[in-house]
């Protein structure tokens, strides 16, 4: 279980760019296919921008057509938080970092095998780390 981190939002905006601010603190949406990586392949892991705990594997991330990098599952389920979303006229499941508790994107009941989940998460709220020696 990651210990968790707690910041003011004026920590937060010290130390986050403005775009990574407007989506992991105050739970904005990147424009589809704008994003560093929707479309990529790199085998690796995706940390949280803001705490780098690590969220997702390269192993479980698919091209779901939507524009934002999509996976069908955590790293482990606890990198993650989830929480209902009632905003915009829609019921959605939020996704948050396990850790800091930062806004990543929502979960969605579409995806594929063998969960058939799709977390379509903003590519501006993670960071690749590439795995090494490939
Ligand atoms: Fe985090």
């Amino acid at each position: 279980m990651p210990e968790k981190m707690q910041k003011s939002d004026d920590e937060w905006k010290a130390l986050l760019t403005p775009d990574q601010y407007a989506v992991c603190r105050q739970k904005g949406t990147e424009r589809a296919f704008t994003g560093a990586y929707y479309d990529t392949k790199t085998k690796g892991r995706y940390l949280c921008v803001c705490c780098g705990n690590e969220l997702f594997s390269s192993e479980s991330k698919f091209d779901s057509g939507s524009g934002w990098p999509s996976f069908w599952s955590p790293l482990v389920s606890e990198s993650i938080e989830t929480e209902t979303d009632s905003g915009f006229g829609m019921v959605r499941t939020e996704v948050l970092c396990g850790r800091c508790g930062a806004h990543l994107g929502h979960v969605f009941d579409d995806g594929p095998p063998p969960t058939h989940l799709r977390y379509c998460i903003n590519s501006v709220a993670l960071k690749l780390l590439p795995k090494e020696g490939r």
